[in-house]
Order: structure tokens, then sequence, then C-alpha cells
């Protein structure tokens, strides 16, 4: 398995970083975690057919995670017409959501005619799902208030990726990264905690207890690509590709 860092950078694409988008690519399955905003030219830039995708996994509905959608519909309504559904996988509302974008960026949306092929699938945290033939465990992560945020620890063949979707520390990434090949986990700040996201400081006082075999930080702030020399752990770039 081998993932595509399609954008690692935040929602103000800090250092000139494409917005959360990261291709999983399998034998015989292509599948994105996240869709922010840049996903589809970051895709057709690493050489890939948009038209091969058969998942997009949602950790959240933030604009720069699901905002890239509506340019894949349009991509599949007018270039690339699908003969298989797309399967859209989220959180509780992500349906809704989707369509809305859609509607409001492009109009429809409504009619079956208007959109290509999809199957939405919810995801309730800690109900395992099978998505696309992706086994997919979603987990809450205090992100959000009055919305559901997912991590969410995704097993293909046999190979686990954990993906921390946005979210501060919670002692669910030790359960959760536990045995698994890879940690994508967000980390926006160093020192600083303006919001609802990891920082460095609080990562790295918990890094010993993360019995994943690699971890990779990603959705990068200005803060922490100012400070890259001081980290102990590999951060992403956009274009990088990761064997799983
Ligand atoms: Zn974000
Ligand atoms: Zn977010």
């Amino acid at each position: 398995m081998r993932l595509h860092i399609l954008g690692c950078g935040d929602a103000f694409g800090s250092g000139g970083r494409n917005q959360s988008g990261y291709l999983i690519e399998a034998n015989d399955r292509l599948f994105l975690l996240d869709c922010g905003p840049t996903s589809l030219p970051a895709m057709k830039r690493a050489g890939f057919d948009p038209g091969r995708l058969d998942a997009i996994l949602l950790s959240h509905l933030h604009g720069d995670h699901f905002g890239g959608i509506p340019f894949f519909l349009i991509e599949y309504l007018y270039h690339k017409p699908r003969d298989y559904p797309l399967a859209i996988a989220g959180p509780p509302g992500t349906e809704d959501r989707v369509r809305q974008l859609h509607g409001t960026m492009y109009g429809g949306g409504k009619s079956p005619l208007e959109l290509p092929p999809l199957s939405f699938v919810v995801l309730n945290p800690e109900v395992p799902q099978s998505v696309a033939g992706i086994e997919v465990f979603p987990f809450a992560v205090p992100h959000q208030t009055d919305d559901v945020s997912l991590g969410l620890r995704v097993t293909y063949q046999g190979k686990q990726i954990l993906f921390s979707g946005d979210s501060p520390w919670t002692d669910a990434f030790v359960k959760h990264a536990r045995g698994v090949d890879l940690f994508l986990c967000e980390c926006s700040f160093f020192n600083e905690q303006p919001g609802r996201h990891m920082n460095y400081r609080q990562l790295e006082a918990n890094l010993a207890r993360l019995e994943c075999r690699r971890i990779v930080l990603t959705h990068l702030g200005e803060e922490m690509l100012a400070r890259r020399r001081e980290l102990s752990t590999a951060t992403a770039e956009d274009g990088m590709v990761l064997e799983v």
C-alpha cells in the first residue's frame, strides 16, 4: 500500500501547501482520506486518473477536509463519467453537507441525474464499517463541539493506517495507534494552542506511548513550519510517497 501526500497544509495553505488530502493506492483500490479543495489538481499532478477513485473517507466536515468533493463530482459529470458509484463515507450529516455544498458551488444536486453515481456511508464513532471493501474503524476526537469529528483507522489487505483527522491530543490515539503501520497525525502548532488542534509539545510528551511503526506529522501551520528543525518526528511534504 502506498500513501501519496496530496496536501499536508492547514486550512490556510500555510507555506503554500495544499489542504488536507491523502491518496491511498492499494493493489486494486484507490481511495482518499479527506478531500480538501486542492485534492483534485494534486491527484492529477501525482499522475492518477480520478476516474479510478473508489472511495473518499472523510474525517470531518470542515472545508479544508471536504471542500474539494464538488470538483470531483463535476469531473465525473463532464469529463470522466462513472459506471460504478463513488463511495463517500463520513460522519453523520455528510450526505446533506456534500449535496448542499455542490448545490452552492454548481447548482442542482437534488435529483440523481444532476450528480454522478454516489453511495454515501455514515461513519458513526466506534462502529466498524466496510467502504468499497476497505475496513474503516471511526472514533470520536475532540476537535468540534457541535459536529462529530473522527479519527479513522483504515485496514486494507493487512496494512493499517491511523489518521487523526484534526484533533488535540486524546488518549484514544494510544489505543488506536497500537500496531498500525503508519500514524498520520495532524499537528498544526508547535507551542501555541489557539483552537482544538494538536500542538507538538503535547504530542512529544506522549510519543513514547504510541506503539505504531511510524508516525508522520501533517496539517502543518506556520509555527510548525518555522520550527521544523526542532522536531524529532518526520513531517509530511506535498507530493511525498510513503510505502506502508
Ligand atoms: Zn483542518
Ligand atoms: Zn477541522
